[in-house]
């Protein structure tokens, strides 16, 4: 993994690549490429033994041409400003590419949550809804869960936001639990939507899903939904990793049993339905005909990229392809599947909890799961007909292209205003 790689950096490399493939003039381009405003702020918290700590924490609101400002709350060590600004520019394009009609924005907190307890996150969590306070609204910003956030924590902030403004106004947080609000089927929706890529990405390419090998990075949300998904549709998961390494088994292995081992002792290592254990790094570079990098951004660099030995690449994490190792992978004729469409399953079913909360009403899971088919399809098709009838060099800088032409002409709609 590289951390020299700066994700704003990254982004913006992104967005130039598309953008040699459009006529927009640069000061449009200049506008696409920066965040609208970013909050920096210290949080000061009482912890359980009177001590008080700082932690500092933001949130960025990159782009709101196509609609409020959606984005995850990332709890995370390595938690800075450039990340957030990248994440959030993420966003934007990921809603633009399927279509969804929502801005793009991202908040996160630098901790480690493991350090804290449940009573000490809390307060962090709600210290923290407190100064989104004003920024945040169903028509203006609208959190989500991301990396160590989840139900708990939307919850919290749903809360505090309803009781500072007196109201009852579910919408402006997605992926809260059921009861409080939350959409069926949306804990499940970004390992639904790397799934239907790779079926739809293995049916396009003339390769068979029935059987074919798979490496997933990262055991969390994202990843674990995953592969379980791809394991249903018939592919062979052979190794998974966490943060503890990797597991192997070349027969295959029970991806819920694995699941289960992680919930049940915190990591996989140790899980005795593999046969080996391996670092991260060998399971990156397995001779697999899928790769599914599903922890943080910069999970491969240049140099690793070289090494990889999968066909094909569907990215579950946001960026975790850094540009050398996009280059290197376009160069090595590797097919990979971006992440603004591959794992764009989560935002699109928070934008159903959000339609549900708004009109009150709520659907079955069968409904959720065939609409996020059906937008998740329709976006890969928009990908294939651009990359076919353009000369770019990958399906990246296709849905790239697909993104931009949609933000910018909401853009150049809007005018500016004086
Ligand atoms: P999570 O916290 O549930 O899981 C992250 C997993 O990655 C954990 O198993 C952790 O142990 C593992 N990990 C961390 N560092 C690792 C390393 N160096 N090597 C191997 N594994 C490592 O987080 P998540 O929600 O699953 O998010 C994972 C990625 O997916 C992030 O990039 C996130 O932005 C992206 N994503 C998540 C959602 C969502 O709805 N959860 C939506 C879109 C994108």
């Amino acid at each position: 993994m590289s951390d020299e790689v700066n994700p704003f950096e990254s982004l913006q490399e992104q967005i130039d690549d598309a953008a040699a493939y459009l006529e927009y003039s640069p000061d449009v381009l200049d506008r696409l490429k920066h965040p609208e405003r970013v909050l920096e702020t210290n949080l000061s918290i009482e912890m359980d033994d009177g001590s008080i700590e700082v932690v500092k924490a933001f949130r960025s609101q990159f782009n709101g041409d196509r609609g409020p400002y959606k984005g995850g709350v990332r709890y995370h060590p390595q938690v800075s400003r450039d990340e957030v600004k990248a994440l959030s520019g993420w966003m934007v394009y990921k809603c633009a590419a399927v279509g969804i009609p929502y801005g793009g924005g991202k908040g996160g907190i630098r901790l480690d949550p493991g350090e804290y307890s449940a009573d000490e996150m809390e307060r962090i969590t709600r210290s923290f809804a407190k100064e989104l306070r004003p920024l945040i609204g169903e028509d203006r910003d609208i959190p989500a869960p991301d990396v160590n956030t989840g139900q708990r924590e939307m919850n919290w902030i749903k809360d505090t936001y309803e009781t500072l403004e007196n109201t009852t106004e579910p919408g402006v947080v997605t992926g809260k639990a059921k009861d409080s609000g939350g959409s069926l089927g949306r804990v499940e929706a970004t390992g639904r939507s790397v799934m239907l890529t790779t079926r739809e990405a293995f049916d396009y390419l003339g390769k068979d899903i029935e059987g074919a090998t798979v490496a997933v990075q990262g055991y969390g949300n994202a990843g674990s939904v995953a592969a379980k998904l791809v394991e249903d549709l018939g592919a062979n998961v052979v190794a998974v990793s966490d943060s503890s390494g990797a597991v192997y088994d070349a027969d295959g292995l029970d991806t819920s049993a694995a699941k289960d081992h992680k919930i049940e002792t915190g990591s996989l290592s140790g899980y005795e339905g593999a046969s080996e254990e391996l670092s991260n790094e060998e399971l990156l570079t397995m001779d697999v005909d899928l790769l599914i990098p599903a922890a943080l951004e910069n999970a491969i660099d240049g140099d690793l990229a070289e090494e990889v030995q999968a066909d094909v690449v569907v990215e579950a994490a946001n960026g975790p392809l850094t540009p050398e190792a996009d280059d290197v992978m376009t160069e090595r004729e590797v097919s990979v599947f971006p992440d603004i469409l591959a794992n764009a399953g989560g935002v699109t079913v928070s934008y159903f909890e959000w339609v549900q909360n708004r009109q009150r009403f709520y659907w079955n899971e069968q409904r959720v799961n065939d609409e996020l088919e059906r937008i998740i399809t329709d976006a890969f098709d928009e990908l294939v007909s651009t990359y076919e009838n353009t000369d770019a060099p990958s399906f990246r800088t296709a849905m790239y292209v697909v993104a931009i032409e949609r933000v910018a002409t909401a853009a150049e709609q809007s005018g500016i205003w004086p």
